[in-house]
């Protein structure tokens, strides 16, 4: 490991760290930052006062980066090198080093503020402007004031402006490793190709041929078109004439690959082969890949953002920053000079690609992080002043807030409610966590937790799912045999009953290989399903098994429960077209999925109302996972609605002066929220509210 950058600034660094509270260490992808620090810190004996924790905003590097130091260390992963995602700890007593998600470290603050049990915190890969980094960064500022005598906190990244990140922690020091980088000879296409991937293949193709030996790393940008991919280069590298140039390897690399699979492009490729390594910007920054050579860039990322106006989430294939087209440049001059080509013409990099990505605290929904934010205990906090690098705006803070209303997470002048403090304990989405609680109350929580533990697969859980119905019934090697259909009232309840049937059989595995179903994916929610299970059970919400009780009543009381979860998710058919208009604060005129089990009765009618587990835009908006509920339960949801005060929410009737208001974005525990931005005339939302009620009364009057 000696040769690695940031090993020769060991000195330096643990001087540095010595002497002050917050560190910022840059350094280029592959110096060691990831890998080098914590054991740096550790031989320095700083893991005798606590455990060093180190932060990556993806749980593929945490995973990926423990067990690499568990090797160097050669001890065995899980005991003094562990690491911990949601709903996976491997970690124990004995561990020293422990790499976890940012997301895991926010909620094991919920529980202990001060996060005692660390000597260091290693916020890395910071330039990523993950939400959850975001958050903690504001988090650590408190924290070291706090903790000025026994905690480190160090900041790492590959690209981010130092300078900022040092202002924003009172003038920190920033180091500087300086990488050897070779140089990368960039070459661009003379026009945009009609297809990236088409015209990857052939420039990997090409580079095959031509040139000499050095591995190919190429950026596409998910699941789908990387396999697509491999497919593809598999196919050409076997027609090409034996002998006539060396043997190739093709490896795919992204988040949801088995983690056997991952490890594989770590591995040295055998003499005389080259690898293609087919890859989404997670080998941007986040792991590192020896022997590249050559890059391939297809100019595009898939990226989701959330819109608050609309309440929709897209995900989209967009084009990188030119931050992100240098990092994958930089890819290929590691070990030698290298060359990067770039499917697309230098006008689109110098003229179209936006300097840097935007941070995930400005495309997210914040109904999470609001409720988090509330829930803090920390004595002092005041939250109306709360920190960020770059401030969310004013309508993601104000969508999220009205979300967490209707759920009852928040009292109307803006307070945490106990249901609220509660669902921010539990590692699910507000919606999700809302369902749990409501579920619990009717004697449903069974029911919920498997219905929540499906819907927060990591992975896809039928693979022959997306497939429109139509081409699914026409494809006889994938029709479903024996999948239940949700029994007319929609997709929360078939997941319900696609786990209660495994239950039926064992959770053998091969009734989800029988089913389509893919294993890996059922056998993790079958664990997450326990892990929700036991953290009710500690809220002394313990599920009743064993009640005879008919299917039918179960599901109306899910279904019930579903609807105080989702009561920000609901939506109304329209009377004309079988088409569906959202609920709340802005309209929208949607489609139900068609992957959805969801079905119209004899008439062709689908039902009146649904909720929905999400409205996303792909070629039009779609609402996907959806669930019949009845018109009475929604008439609780409508006066609700028809009370919120956005400005009461936000505390408008206690606004101090303008000036203030601007920089007071969130709420504090007893103080009311203020939000500056004034509502337009237009989407004024009582008069919204009350265009709601008519129709709704009108319709009422109707029956
Ligand atoms: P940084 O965080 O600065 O980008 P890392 O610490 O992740 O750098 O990587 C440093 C070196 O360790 C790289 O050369 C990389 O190839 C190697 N490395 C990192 N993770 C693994 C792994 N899981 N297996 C093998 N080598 C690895
Ligand atoms: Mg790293």
């Amino acid at each position: 490991m000696a040769n690695l950058p940031i090993v020769q600034f060991e000195d330096k660094i643990l001087d540095t760290v010595e002497k002050h509270p917050v560190v910022v260490i840059i350094g280029q992808t592959g110096s060691g930052k990831s890998t080098q620090l914590s054991q740096m810190l550790h031989r320095k004996g700083y893991s005798k006062s606590g455990i060093i924790a180190v932060t990556q905003p993806r749980r593929v590097a945490a995973v990926s980066v423990s067990r690499r130091v568990a090797q160097e260390m050669d001890v065995p992963l899980g005991e003094e090198v562990g690491y911990a995602i949601r709903f996976e700890d491997r970690t124990s007593e004995k561990t020293t080093i422990k790499y976890l998600t940012d997301g895991v470290l926010l909620r094991e603050s919920l529980s202990n503020p001060e996060l005692n049990q660390y000597s260091v915190i290693i916020l890395d890969e910071a330039h990523e402007r993950s939400l959850n980094t975001d958050i903690l960064m504001g988090l650590m500022k408190r924290l070291i004031k706090l903790r000025s005598s026994n905690l480190k906190v160090l900041i790492t990244s590959a690209t981010l402006d130092g300078e900022k990140v040092s202002r924003f922690f009172s003038n920190c020091p920033v180091l500087n490793v300086p990488g050897k980088l070779f140089p990368v000879n960039i070459l661009y296409t003379p026009e945009k190709p009609l297809s990236y991937l088409e015209s990857a293949l052939e420039t990997a193709m090409a580079i095959h041929v031509k040139e000499a030996k050095g591995d190919v790393l190429i950026f596409m940008t998910g699941q789908d078109d990387i396999e697509k991919l491999v497919k593809k280069l598999e196919e050409r590298v076997q027609s090409l004439e034996e002998g006539s140039c060396m043997d190739a390897i093709i490896l795919p690399l992204h988040g949801s690959l088995p983690p056997q699979m991952q490890v594989r492009v770590f591995n040295p490729p055998p003499e005389n082969c080259r690898r293609f390594i087919v890859a989404t910007n997670i080998a941007e920054t986040s792991l590192t890949v020896d022997g590249v050579v050559f890059v391939i860039d297809s100019g595009y990322v898939k990226q989701r953002q959330y819109n608050p106006s609309s309440g929709m989430y897209s995900l989209d294939i967009v084009q990188i920053s030119k931050v992100q087209a240098d990092q994958r440049a930089g890819r290929a001059g590691r070990t030698g000079p290298g060359k990067c080509h770039r499917l697309y013409p230098s006008r689109y990099y110098n003229e179209e690609f936006i300097d840097a990505t935007i941070p995930e605290i400005q495309r997210s929904s914040l109904a999470g992080t609001v409720l988090y934010l509330k829930s803090l205990d920390l004595p002092d906090i005041d939250i109306l002043k709360f920190d960020f690098l770059d401030p969310p705006s004013s309508d993601s803070l104000e969508d999220a807030l009205k979300q967490l209303y209707l759920i009852d997470a928040i009292e109307d002048d803006g307070t945490i409610t106990s249901i609220g403090r509660t669902m921010a304990e539990l590692p699910l989405e507000p919606s999700l966590s809302r369902t749990l609680l409501e579920a619990n109350n009717y004697g449903c929580l069974s029911q919920a937790l498997s219905v929540a533990a499906m819907l927060s697969a990591e992975t896809s859980l039928f693979p022959g799912k997306s497939k429109k119905r139509k081409d699914r019934d026409q494809d006889h090697d994938h029709h479903d045999p024996v999948l239940p259909n949700g029994s007319g009232f929609g997709d929360h309840i078939q997941l319900l009953q696609i786990y209660d049937l495994w239950d039926e059989h064992d959770f053998d595995v091969k009734w989800c290989k029988d089913n389509n179903l893919q294993v890996r994916g059922m056998l993790f929610v079958k664990d997450v399903r326990k892990q929700l299970s036991q953290i009710m059970q500690k809220m002394e919400r313990k599920e009743r098994r064993g009640r005879k009780e008919r299917d039918f009543d179960l599901y109306t009381k899910l279904r019930k429960a579903l609807c105080v979860g989702y009561a920000n998710q609901l939506a109304e058919r329209m009377i004309r077209h079988n088409g569906y208009k959202t609920m709340g604060f802005k309209s929208q005129l949607v489609q139900v999925h068609p992957s959805s089990v969801l079905e119209a009765d004899e008439e062709g009618m689908f039902p009146n109302y649904v909720v929905y587990h999400e409205l996303i835009a792909t070629t039009r908006p779609f609402l996907r996972n959806v669930c019949a509920v009845e018109m009475e339960w929604v008439r609780p949801i409508l006066s609700k609605l028809e009370k919120v005060d956005v400005k009461k929410l936000s505390g408008g009737s206690h606004q101090p002066a303008a000036e203030e208001a601007k920089e007071s974005l969130l709420p504090g525990k007893d103080e009311a929220i203020i939000i500056a931005k004034p509502a337009a005339a237009d989407d004024d939302p009582q008069s919204r509210i009350q265009a709601a009620k008519d129709r709704f009364l009108a319709r009422k009057g109707k029956k």
